[in-house]
Protein backbone atom coordinates (compact mmCIF):
# COMPACT_ATOMS: atom_id res chain seq x y z
CA UNK A 1 0.00 0.00 0.00
CA UNK A 2 1.15 3.57 -1.11
CA UNK A 3 -0.01 6.68 0.96
CA UNK A 4 1.15 9.11 -2.08
CA UNK A 5 -0.36 12.22 -2.28
CA UNK A 6 -2.18 12.71 -5.46
CA UNK A 7 0.38 14.96 -7.85
CA UNK A 8 -2.44 17.42 -8.76
CA UNK A 9 -3.12 18.15 -5.05
CA UNK A 10 -1.91 21.68 -5.48
CA UNK A 11 -4.22 22.75 -8.09
CA UNK A 12 -7.31 20.80 -6.32
CA UNK A 13 -6.50 23.18 -3.05
CA UNK A 14 -7.24 26.37 -5.13
CA UNK A 15 -10.37 24.63 -7.20
CA UNK A 16 -12.02 23.83 -3.87
CA UNK A 17 -11.36 27.87 -2.51
CA UNK A 18 -13.10 28.30 -5.79
CA UNK A 19 -16.14 26.48 -5.30
CA UNK A 20 -16.66 27.25 -1.56
CA UNK A 21 -16.40 30.88 -2.86
CA UNK A 22 -19.15 30.19 -5.26
CA UNK A 23 -21.42 28.40 -2.95
CA UNK A 24 -21.14 31.28 -0.04
CA UNK A 25 -18.73 29.11 2.36
CA UNK A 26 -16.18 30.48 4.55
CA UNK A 27 -12.88 29.44 3.66
CA UNK A 28 -11.79 28.89 7.45
CA UNK A 29 -9.22 25.82 7.54
CA UNK A 30 -10.38 25.41 10.98
CA UNK A 31 -14.05 24.98 10.16
CA UNK A 32 -15.20 21.10 10.24
CA UNK A 33 -17.75 21.62 7.18
CA UNK A 34 -15.12 23.37 5.27
CA UNK A 35 -12.84 20.72 6.02
CA UNK A 36 -15.05 17.55 5.03
CA UNK A 37 -16.33 19.53 1.52
CA UNK A 38 -12.78 20.20 1.02
CA UNK A 39 -11.65 16.77 1.11
CA UNK A 40 -14.47 15.60 -1.47
CA UNK A 41 -14.00 18.51 -3.38
CA UNK A 42 -9.88 17.80 -3.57
CA UNK A 43 -11.66 13.95 -4.76
CA UNK A 44 -13.35 15.67 -7.30
CA UNK A 45 -10.82 17.94 -8.88
CA UNK A 46 -8.76 14.82 -9.35
CA UNK A 47 -11.30 12.84 -11.04
CA UNK A 48 -12.61 16.14 -13.35
CA UNK A 49 -16.39 15.79 -11.79
CA UNK A 50 -18.13 18.32 -13.64
CA UNK A 51 -18.73 21.50 -11.78
CA UNK A 52 -22.68 21.51 -11.54
CA UNK A 53 -21.84 18.60 -9.09
CA UNK A 54 -19.18 19.72 -7.36
CA UNK A 55 -21.67 23.19 -6.63
CA UNK A 56 -24.89 20.84 -5.44
CA UNK A 57 -22.65 18.74 -3.51
CA UNK A 58 -20.93 21.35 -1.38
CA UNK A 59 -24.25 22.54 -0.36
CA UNK A 60 -27.05 20.64 1.80
CA UNK A 61 -30.62 20.62 0.26
CA UNK A 62 -32.64 21.83 2.73
CA UNK A 63 -31.07 23.11 6.72
CA UNK A 64 -33.82 22.65 9.47
CA UNK A 65 -33.76 24.29 12.65
CA UNK A 66 -36.42 24.30 15.56
CA UNK A 67 -37.04 25.50 18.97
CA UNK A 68 -39.53 23.61 20.98
CA UNK A 69 -39.90 24.01 24.86
CA UNK A 70 -40.49 21.00 26.84
CA UNK A 71 -41.69 20.85 30.62
CA UNK A 72 -38.90 20.03 33.37
CA UNK A 73 -39.61 17.56 36.00
CA UNK A 74 -39.49 20.45 38.01
CA UNK A 75 -42.21 22.06 36.60
CA UNK A 76 -40.24 24.88 34.67
CA UNK A 77 -40.24 24.69 31.34
CA UNK A 78 -36.84 24.66 28.87
CA UNK A 79 -36.65 25.74 25.74
CA UNK A 80 -33.97 23.41 23.40
CA UNK A 81 -33.01 23.58 19.28
CA UNK A 82 -33.16 20.80 17.21
CA UNK A 83 -31.71 19.92 13.57
CA UNK A 84 -32.56 18.43 10.65
CA UNK A 85 -29.75 18.79 7.86
CA UNK A 86 -30.73 16.97 4.14
CA UNK A 87 -27.64 17.13 2.39
CA UNK A 88 -28.75 14.95 -0.85
CA UNK A 89 -31.41 12.42 -1.90
CA UNK A 90 -30.28 11.58 -5.27
CA UNK A 91 -29.80 7.99 -4.91
CA UNK A 92 -32.54 7.64 -2.46
CA UNK A 93 -34.47 8.96 0.75
CA UNK A 94 -32.07 11.10 3.22
CA UNK A 95 -30.61 8.92 5.66
CA UNK A 96 -28.69 9.60 8.86
CA UNK A 97 -28.77 9.47 13.00
CA UNK A 98 -29.56 12.38 15.41
CA UNK A 99 -26.60 13.32 17.49
CA UNK A 100 -27.74 14.45 21.18
CA UNK A 101 -25.00 16.27 22.73
CA UNK A 102 -24.51 19.60 24.09
CA UNK A 103 -22.12 20.75 21.76
CA UNK A 104 -24.43 20.07 18.71
CA UNK A 105 -24.48 23.10 16.13
CA UNK A 106 -25.67 23.50 12.28
CA UNK A 107 -21.94 23.02 10.72
CA UNK A 108 -21.24 19.78 12.25
CA UNK A 109 -24.98 18.72 11.44
CA UNK A 110 -24.18 19.79 7.90
CA UNK A 111 -21.33 17.92 8.28
CA UNK A 112 -22.03 14.95 9.43
CA UNK A 113 -24.80 14.88 7.03
CA UNK A 114 -22.60 15.29 4.03
CA UNK A 115 -20.47 12.44 5.27
CA UNK A 116 -23.90 10.19 5.27
CA UNK A 117 -24.45 11.32 1.48
CA UNK A 118 -20.88 9.96 0.84
CA UNK A 119 -21.09 7.26 2.85
CA UNK A 120 -24.36 5.60 1.29
CA UNK A 121 -23.12 5.91 -2.06
CA UNK A 122 -19.75 4.00 -1.14
CA UNK A 123 -21.12 1.40 0.62
CA UNK A 124 -24.07 0.35 -2.25
CA UNK A 125 -27.28 1.31 -0.34
CA UNK A 126 -29.98 3.40 -2.10
CA UNK A 127 -29.91 6.51 0.44
CA UNK A 128 -28.96 9.80 -0.14
CA UNK A 129 -27.72 11.51 3.26
CA UNK A 130 -28.96 13.69 6.21
CA UNK A 131 -28.35 14.21 10.09
CA UNK A 132 -30.16 16.03 12.72
CA UNK A 133 -29.85 15.97 16.41
CA UNK A 134 -30.47 17.82 19.43
CA UNK A 135 -28.16 20.54 21.43
CA UNK A 136 -28.86 18.82 24.97
CA UNK A 137 -26.85 16.78 27.07
CA UNK A 138 -29.14 13.28 27.93
CA UNK A 139 -26.73 12.51 30.70
CA UNK A 140 -27.90 15.93 32.64
CA UNK A 141 -31.67 15.14 32.29
CA UNK A 142 -33.82 12.10 33.61
CA UNK A 143 -35.31 9.22 31.66
CA UNK A 144 -39.08 10.95 31.91
CA UNK A 145 -37.39 14.76 31.03
CA UNK A 146 -35.23 12.94 27.72
CA UNK A 147 -38.70 11.35 26.79
CA UNK A 148 -40.62 14.56 26.27
CA UNK A 149 -37.83 15.90 25.21
CA UNK A 150 -37.03 13.24 22.07
CA UNK A 151 -41.45 12.60 21.55
CA UNK A 152 -41.27 16.68 21.35
CA UNK A 153 -39.05 17.16 18.71
CA UNK A 154 -40.04 14.64 17.14
CA UNK A 155 -43.32 16.43 16.31
CA UNK A 156 -41.05 19.55 15.35
CA UNK A 157 -39.48 17.89 12.86
CA UNK A 158 -42.96 15.52 11.56
CA UNK A 159 -43.49 17.07 8.68
CA UNK A 160 -40.02 16.72 7.60
CA UNK A 161 -39.18 12.94 7.61
CA UNK A 162 -41.22 9.74 6.73
CA UNK A 163 -40.22 6.31 5.83
CA UNK A 164 -39.74 6.95 1.96
CA UNK A 165 -38.40 10.56 2.58
CA UNK A 166 -35.83 11.08 5.51
CA UNK A 167 -35.08 8.44 7.97
CA UNK A 168 -33.31 9.02 10.76
CA UNK A 169 -31.32 6.42 13.59
CA UNK A 170 -28.91 6.71 16.35
CA UNK A 171 -25.98 8.76 17.08
CA UNK A 172 -23.53 9.83 19.27
CA UNK A 173 -25.77 10.12 22.47
CA UNK A 174 -29.21 8.72 21.47
CA UNK A 175 -30.15 5.02 21.57
CA UNK A 176 -32.49 2.45 20.98
CA UNK A 177 -34.94 3.66 23.11
CA UNK A 178 -35.01 7.16 21.64
CA UNK A 179 -35.77 5.59 18.36
CA UNK A 180 -38.51 3.69 20.01
CA UNK A 181 -39.78 6.99 21.25
CA UNK A 182 -39.50 8.55 17.77
CA UNK A 183 -41.04 5.40 15.87
CA UNK A 184 -44.42 5.71 18.57
CA UNK A 185 -44.31 9.76 18.82
CA UNK A 186 -44.54 9.59 14.29
CA UNK A 187 -46.73 6.80 14.16
CA UNK A 188 -49.49 8.96 16.43
CA UNK A 189 -49.17 11.73 14.42
CA UNK A 190 -49.14 10.24 11.22
CA UNK A 191 -52.46 7.96 12.11
CA UNK A 192 -53.92 10.94 12.65
CA UNK A 193 -53.10 12.72 9.66
CA UNK A 194 -53.88 9.19 7.83
CA UNK A 195 -50.13 8.29 6.49
CA UNK A 196 -48.80 4.91 6.86
CA UNK A 197 -45.71 5.51 9.50
CA UNK A 198 -43.66 2.27 8.60
CA UNK A 199 -40.20 2.43 8.62
CA UNK A 200 -39.75 6.18 9.68
CA UNK A 201 -36.31 5.28 11.88
CA UNK A 202 -33.72 2.53 12.16
CA UNK A 203 -32.02 1.54 15.10
CA UNK A 204 -35.31 0.60 17.25
CA UNK A 205 -35.29 -2.00 20.37
CA UNK A 206 -35.47 -5.59 18.93
CA UNK A 207 -38.85 -6.01 20.50
CA UNK A 208 -40.02 -3.12 18.05
CA UNK A 209 -39.22 -3.51 14.23
CA UNK A 210 -35.65 -3.27 15.04
CA UNK A 211 -32.98 -5.77 13.57
CA UNK A 212 -30.64 -8.33 14.80
CA UNK A 213 -27.02 -7.05 14.52
CA UNK A 214 -27.88 -3.68 14.33
CA UNK A 215 -26.45 -2.33 17.58
CA UNK A 216 -23.11 -3.57 16.78
CA UNK A 217 -23.01 -3.03 13.18
CA UNK A 218 -20.98 0.08 13.55
CA UNK A 219 -18.26 -1.56 15.26
CA UNK A 220 -18.90 -4.77 13.29
CA UNK A 221 -18.00 -2.84 9.89
CA UNK A 222 -15.04 -1.50 11.36
CA UNK A 223 -13.25 -4.92 11.47
CA UNK A 224 -14.56 -5.84 8.65
CA UNK A 225 -12.73 -3.69 7.35
CA UNK A 226 -9.84 -4.17 9.05
CA UNK A 227 -9.94 -7.60 8.29
CA UNK A 228 -10.18 -7.07 4.33
CA UNK A 229 -7.32 -4.18 4.54
CA UNK A 230 -4.84 -5.61 7.20
CA UNK A 231 -3.15 -8.19 5.00
CA UNK A 232 -1.93 -5.43 2.60
CA UNK A 233 0.18 -3.96 4.74
CA UNK A 234 1.31 -7.01 5.87
CA UNK A 235 -0.52 -7.00 9.51
CA UNK A 236 -2.38 -9.98 10.72
CA UNK A 237 -5.88 -9.15 12.62
CA UNK A 238 -5.10 -12.46 15.12
CA UNK A 239 -1.85 -10.70 15.90
CA UNK A 240 -2.41 -6.99 15.80
CA UNK A 241 -2.82 -4.58 18.78
CA UNK A 242 -4.79 -1.71 19.12
CA UNK A 243 -5.70 1.17 20.95
CA UNK A 244 -9.52 2.75 20.75
CA UNK A 245 -10.30 6.52 21.56
CA UNK A 246 -14.07 6.79 22.57
CA UNK A 247 -15.45 3.43 24.54
CA UNK A 248 -19.35 4.11 23.83
CA UNK A 249 -21.28 1.56 20.88
CA UNK A 250 -18.48 2.35 18.34
CA UNK A 251 -15.39 1.98 20.22
CA UNK A 252 -16.64 -1.18 22.73
CA UNK A 253 -18.10 -3.06 19.83
CA UNK A 254 -15.29 -2.38 17.83
CA UNK A 255 -13.16 -3.27 20.65
CA UNK A 256 -15.43 -6.83 21.25
CA UNK A 257 -15.27 -8.02 17.54
CA UNK A 258 -11.67 -7.32 16.95
CA UNK A 259 -10.43 -9.14 20.15
CA UNK A 260 -12.50 -12.18 18.71
CA UNK A 261 -10.42 -11.93 15.78
CA UNK A 262 -7.54 -12.49 18.00
CA UNK A 263 -6.08 -9.12 18.42
CA UNK A 264 -4.88 -7.29 21.84
CA UNK A 265 -6.40 -3.77 23.09
CA UNK A 266 -4.14 -2.37 25.29
CA UNK A 267 -4.92 1.60 25.58
CA UNK A 268 -8.04 2.85 25.74
CA UNK A 269 -9.74 6.43 26.15
CA UNK A 270 -12.56 8.18 26.73
CA UNK A 271 -14.17 11.62 28.39
CA UNK A 272 -13.44 10.31 31.96
CA UNK A 273 -9.80 9.61 31.20
CA UNK A 274 -6.77 7.25 29.35
CA UNK A 275 -5.82 3.54 30.41
CA UNK A 276 -3.24 0.89 29.61
CA UNK A 277 -2.37 -2.56 29.86
CA UNK A 278 0.29 -4.06 27.58
CA UNK A 279 -1.22 -7.70 28.20
CA UNK A 280 -4.77 -6.75 27.28
CA UNK A 281 -7.52 -5.46 28.16
CA UNK A 282 -10.67 -7.35 28.11
CA UNK A 283 -13.22 -5.55 25.75
CA UNK A 284 -16.36 -7.53 27.68
CA UNK A 285 -14.87 -6.44 30.51
CA UNK A 286 -14.21 -2.85 30.20
CA UNK A 287 -17.95 -2.82 28.23
CA UNK A 288 -19.24 -3.90 31.58
CA UNK A 289 -17.40 -1.47 33.83
CA UNK A 290 -18.06 1.35 31.93
CA UNK A 291 -21.58 0.61 31.44
CA UNK A 292 -21.81 0.77 35.20
CA UNK A 293 -19.36 3.97 35.65
CA UNK A 294 -19.80 5.62 32.52
CA UNK A 295 -16.27 6.07 31.83
CA UNK A 296 -12.85 4.02 32.16
CA UNK A 297 -11.82 6.01 34.55
CA UNK A 298 -10.92 3.89 37.58
CA UNK A 299 -10.73 0.74 36.38
CA UNK A 300 -8.44 -1.35 38.27
CA UNK A 301 -7.53 -4.04 35.65
CA UNK A 302 -5.49 -1.27 33.76
CA UNK A 303 -2.98 1.66 34.42
CA UNK A 304 -3.91 4.94 34.31
CA UNK A 305 -1.68 7.04 31.65
CA UNK A 306 -1.58 10.63 30.86
CA UNK A 307 -2.57 11.77 27.43
CA UNK A 308 0.44 12.13 25.92
CA UNK A 309 1.13 8.45 27.19
CA UNK A 310 -2.32 7.28 25.51
CA UNK A 311 -1.44 8.78 21.89
CA UNK A 312 2.65 7.58 22.22
CA UNK A 313 1.61 4.03 22.90
CA UNK A 314 2.99 1.63 19.85
CA UNK A 315 -0.12 -0.41 18.57
CA UNK A 316 -0.91 -1.70 15.19
CA UNK A 317 -3.99 -0.32 14.93
CA UNK A 318 -5.64 2.84 16.19
CA UNK A 319 -9.22 3.04 16.20
CA UNK A 320 -11.01 6.84 16.90
CA UNK A 321 -14.36 6.04 18.13
CA UNK A 322 -15.05 9.71 19.44
CA UNK A 323 -16.08 12.23 18.43
CA UNK A 324 -14.78 14.70 15.09
CA UNK A 325 -11.28 16.80 15.03
CA UNK A 326 -9.70 14.58 17.75
CA UNK A 327 -6.90 14.06 15.73
CA UNK A 328 -4.77 17.30 15.02
CA UNK A 329 -1.19 17.90 14.63
CA UNK A 330 0.27 17.13 18.16
CA UNK A 331 -2.09 14.04 18.28
CA UNK A 332 -0.90 12.74 14.48
CA UNK A 333 2.78 13.92 15.45
CA UNK A 334 2.61 11.58 18.86
CA UNK A 335 0.51 8.29 17.47
CA UNK A 336 3.00 5.49 17.42
CA UNK A 337 0.77 3.05 14.83
CA UNK A 338 0.36 1.76 11.33
CA UNK A 339 -3.30 2.09 10.55
CA UNK A 340 -5.79 4.46 11.60
CA UNK A 341 -9.60 2.95 11.31
CA UNK A 342 -12.00 5.90 11.78
CA UNK A 343 -14.84 4.73 14.11
CA UNK A 344 -16.18 8.32 14.41
CA UNK A 345 -17.04 10.33 11.76
CA UNK A 346 -14.39 12.64 10.59
CA UNK A 347 -11.98 12.40 13.44
CA UNK A 348 -8.87 13.44 11.81
CA UNK A 349 -8.52 17.41 10.63
CA UNK A 350 -6.34 17.73 6.69
CA UNK A 351 -3.82 19.05 9.04
CA UNK A 352 -3.20 16.00 11.06
CA UNK A 353 -3.79 13.59 8.07
CA UNK A 354 -0.88 15.59 6.33
CA UNK A 355 1.03 14.43 9.15
CA UNK A 356 -0.06 11.34 9.01
CA UNK A 357 0.56 10.26 5.47
CA UNK A 358 3.84 12.40 5.67
CA UNK A 359 5.24 9.79 8.58
CA UNK A 360 3.66 7.12 6.47
CA UNK A 361 0.40 5.82 8.88
CA UNK A 362 -2.54 4.72 6.40
CA UNK A 363 -6.02 5.67 7.27
CA UNK A 364 -8.99 3.67 6.63
CA UNK A 365 -11.06 6.82 6.37
CA UNK A 366 -14.33 6.92 7.74
CA UNK A 367 -17.17 6.68 4.94
CA UNK A 368 -15.86 3.18 4.13
CA UNK A 369 -14.87 2.09 8.18
CA UNK A 370 -17.97 3.35 9.69
CA UNK A 371 -20.43 2.42 7.22
CA UNK A 372 -21.75 -0.61 8.81
CA UNK A 373 -24.15 1.02 11.14
CA UNK A 374 -26.16 2.66 8.01
CA UNK A 375 -25.59 -0.84 6.15
CA UNK A 376 -27.82 -2.48 8.83
CA UNK A 377 -29.94 0.07 9.21
CA UNK A 378 -30.83 -0.29 5.43
CA UNK A 379 -31.42 -3.93 6.38
CA UNK A 380 -33.71 -3.16 9.28
CA UNK A 381 -35.66 -0.67 6.73
CA UNK A 382 -36.16 -3.55 4.47
CA UNK A 383 -37.04 -5.95 6.96
CA UNK A 384 -39.67 -3.19 7.85
CA UNK A 385 -40.82 -2.47 4.77
CA UNK A 386 -41.31 -6.52 3.83
CA UNK A 387 -42.71 -7.55 7.10
CA UNK A 388 -39.12 -9.66 7.69
CA UNK A 389 -36.98 -10.82 10.34
CA UNK A 390 -33.81 -11.52 9.43
CA UNK A 391 -31.49 -13.97 11.44
CA UNK A 392 -27.91 -12.32 13.01
CA UNK A 393 -25.95 -14.59 10.88
CA UNK A 394 -27.84 -13.31 7.39
CA UNK A 395 -27.47 -9.56 8.82
CA UNK A 396 -23.55 -10.37 9.58
CA UNK A 397 -22.97 -12.16 5.78
CA UNK A 398 -24.91 -9.38 3.77
CA UNK A 399 -22.83 -6.18 6.21
CA UNK A 400 -19.59 -8.29 4.51
CA UNK A 401 -20.34 -8.53 1.27
CA UNK A 402 -21.37 -4.20 1.60
CA UNK A 403 -18.21 -3.98 3.34
CA UNK A 404 -16.01 -5.89 1.07
CA UNK A 405 -17.38 -4.31 -1.62
CA UNK A 406 -16.84 -0.65 -1.02
CA UNK A 407 -13.29 -1.46 0.27
CA UNK A 408 -12.42 -3.10 -3.10
CA UNK A 409 -14.39 -0.09 -4.91
CA UNK A 410 -11.80 2.49 -2.98
CA UNK A 411 -8.94 0.21 -3.53
CA UNK A 412 -9.83 0.03 -7.32
CA UNK A 413 -10.18 4.32 -6.92
CA UNK A 414 -6.76 4.38 -5.28
CA UNK A 415 -5.60 2.50 -8.16
CA UNK A 416 -7.09 4.80 -10.82
CA UNK A 417 -6.80 7.76 -9.24
CA UNK A 418 -3.15 7.23 -7.74
CA UNK A 419 -4.27 8.99 -4.53
CA UNK A 420 -4.63 8.29 -0.95
CA UNK A 421 -7.60 6.25 0.84
CA UNK A 422 -9.76 9.04 1.71
CA UNK A 423 -9.52 10.54 -1.72
CA UNK A 424 -10.27 7.36 -3.28
CA UNK A 425 -13.42 6.77 -1.39
CA UNK A 426 -14.71 9.86 -2.12
CA UNK A 427 -13.90 9.38 -6.02
CA UNK A 428 -15.42 6.29 -5.37
CA UNK A 429 -18.35 7.49 -3.83
CA UNK A 430 -18.82 10.48 -6.45
CA UNK A 431 -18.65 8.01 -9.19
CA UNK A 432 -21.89 6.67 -8.67
CA UNK A 433 -23.74 9.82 -7.84
CA UNK A 434 -22.67 11.34 -10.88
CA UNK A 435 -23.83 7.81 -13.01
CA UNK A 436 -27.51 8.79 -10.90
CA UNK A 437 -26.87 12.53 -11.85
CA UNK A 438 -26.32 11.77 -15.33
CA UNK A 439 -29.15 9.51 -15.92
CA UNK A 440 -31.87 11.08 -14.31
CA UNK A 441 -30.51 15.12 -15.03
CA UNK A 442 -31.69 18.48 -13.26
CA UNK A 443 -35.11 19.61 -13.49
CA UNK A 444 -36.52 21.18 -14.58
N1 LIG B 1 -25.19 7.59 12.88
C1 LIG B 1 -24.64 6.52 12.10
C2 LIG B 1 -23.63 7.04 11.10
O1 LIG B 1 -23.06 8.09 11.29
C3 LIG B 1 -25.71 5.63 11.48
C4 LIG B 1 -26.68 6.32 10.58
C5 LIG B 1 -27.86 5.43 10.16
O2 LIG B 1 -27.91 4.28 10.56
O3 LIG B 1 -28.70 5.93 9.43
O4 LIG B 1 -23.28 6.38 10.16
Amino acid sequence: MTTMTAPKAHAAEQSSNGILHDVGLPDDPNNLYTQTVGSMLHAAEIMDLPRYLRLILAQPKNEIMVHFPVKMDSGKYELFKGYRVQHNNALGPYKGGLRFHHDVHLDDVKSLAFLMTMKCSLVGVPYGGGKGGIKVDPRKHSATEMERIVRRFTAAIAHQIGPDYDIPAPDVGSNSQHMAWIADTYTFLSEIGGHNPGAVITGKPIEYGGSLGREKATGQGVVDTLVEMLPELKLKPETSTFSVLGFGNVGSWSGKIFQDKGAKMTAVADHTGFIRNDKGIDANDLAAYVHQKGGVAGYSKATTISKEEFYKTQVDVFIPAALEQMIQEPEANMLNCKVVAEGANAPTTPAGERILQKRGIEVLPAILCNAGGVTVSYFEWVQNKTFQTWELERVDRELNKHMVKAAGRTRDARRKYNCDLRTAAYAAALERLQKAYEARGIFP
